[in-house]
């Protein structure tokens, strides 16, 4: 929505009045687990709901020596399910399935005794025997099963599809190895996206140096979990080492608790620009101010209203869903907001989050909290900005990099309902990755 003057033998495309934005951002996703997941069998909402729809489909697939991989369960299909549970529906073959936190596999019998025989009974902190849970060994699993990670290209191609140029990968593991293999899928031409990846502290140690500009070292990600949070002191050394590497922190918060925590922590070290809080799910009143005078960004997920607000309202205590997944108080309060999917544990698609900011709208119908509501050019702002500082809006002007993407329609047509636009073209760069007519 601006005009750009043409430079002598420059090519003319003409795209009938259609929307040419910079290409979206989703700066918060987990690419392998996104990739791996293609090849992997839905165990949880929306496509499996009960207990006896989730027997019947591993019963299905209760033959055969591979591996297999279930992704997705959440509790409300059978509790909190253990290697018993799984072994009465699933004991032919190796099996593990992945909560849809993403950070707890279970693991069947016949599983956990492949892996008691590969590691030489090296066995990590995170498995209980007893109850067949592993918790944070993605890397250790994936040694174990001799697994290289998955190819991107399909999955690559697929987010070029719906306007993304860019990527940031949040996944708290990510460590030297992660960086290599991104590195060797852009190079390539697998992975189409620049990414900004974000991981262990071990990412930005001296020596390491990441080895071309598209790919670039984020955050050191920091995951709380409510129930096991980590020692105080031992998290403000962890964040201050990182801040002398000039790199920020960013903190997985989706309870309250988690909140203080992540923000008594950055107001003991003193936060720095790029200091962010991913999810930032539940945010009682005075703790918008305190995100605020803290100078942090948050990094939400829309989809989430859409994807679990359902879910969302059974389990929430009634007078927390005021503080749930907010948009507009962030903005009021001047809290830079950016967006990501976090895929594949939410929608891949960012246009379904963008119509979920403006709409608040769940799967089942259920509007939740509509004071929150963005405005549509809001909800596509949480997409449109750097990968080093998401709240930095790229705009296509005359000396910026070609980041861009042809939408299907006028912007008129487009803001009225987000999640019905299709994405013609998509540039990175001036380069070509994706377009939907050739
Ligand atoms: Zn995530």
């Amino acid at each position: 929505m601006g005009k750009l003057p043409r430079l002598t033998e420059e090519e003319v495309i003409d795209a009938g009045g259609r929307t040419l934005l910079p290409c979206l951002a989703d700066h918060h996703l987990h690419l392998l687990a996104l990739a791996a997941r293609s090849e992997s069998i839905i165990c949880g909402p929306p496509e499996i709901n009960n207990e006896a729809a989730l027997a019947d489909l591993l019963k299905q697939h209760d033959h055969g020596d591979l591996w297999f991989r279930g992704v997705a369960y959440h509790e409300s299909i059978a509790g909190i399910i253990d290697r018993h549970w799984l072994d009465q529906h699933l004991s032919e073959r190796p099996a593990r399935i992945q909560h849809r936190g993403g950070r707890l596999w279970i693991i069947n019998s016949k599983g956990l005794a492949i892996l008691n025989s590969t590691s030489n009974k090296k066995l990590p902190p995170g498995l209980s025997w007893d109850s067949g849970h592993l918790y944070d060994s993605d890397a250790w699993l994936r040694q174990q099963l001799a697994s290289t990670p998955p190819d991107l290209s399909r999955t690559s191609r697929e987010l070029a599809g719906l306007g993304i140029g860019l990527i940031t990968d949040m996944t708290p593991q990510n460590d030297p190895f992660i960086v290599d293999f991104l590195n060797s899928q852009q190079q390539n031409n697998n992975l189409l996206q620049d990414i900004l990846i974000a991981g262990q502290p071990s990412l930005s140690k001296l020596g390491w140096q990441p080895h071309s500009d598209r790919l670039k070292i984020g955050p050191t990600k920091i995951h709380l979990q409510e129930a096991n949070l980590p020692d105080f002191d031992e998290i403000c050394e962890l964040i201050a080492e990182s801040h002398i590497e000039d790199r920020s922190v960013a903190f997985h918060c989706v309870t309250e608790i988690e909140l203080v925590f992540a923000l008594a922590v950055l107001a003991k070290t003193q936060s720095i620009n790029g200091d962010r809080i991913e999810h930032a799910s539940i945010v009682p009143p005075h703790l918008l101010q305190s995100i605020s005078e803290l100078g942090l960004a948050v990094v939400t997920q829309p989809n989430f209203i859409l994807e679990r607000g359902d879910q969302y309202l059974k389990d929430i205590n009634f007078k927390e869903i005021p503080y749930l997944y907010r948009g507009k108080s962030f903005m009021d309060q001047e809290i830079r907001l950016a967006g990501g999917t976090d895929a594949p544990f939410g929608t891949a698609n960012p246009w379904l989050a963008m119509q979920a900011a403006v709409s608040r709208c769940s799967l089942g119908g259920q509007v939740i909290n509509h004071s929150e509501a963005l405005t549509p050019e809001q909800a596509v702002s949480l997409f449109l900005g750097e990968l080093q500082d998401p709240t930095k809006l790229r705009r296509l002007e005359a000396g910026a990099v070609a980041h861009m993407c042809l939408l299907d329609r006028n912007w008129h047509q487009a803001r009225q309902a987000l999640n019905n636009v299709e994405v013609i073209a998509t540039w990175r760069a001036g380069q070509l990755i994706h377009d939907s007519v050739n």
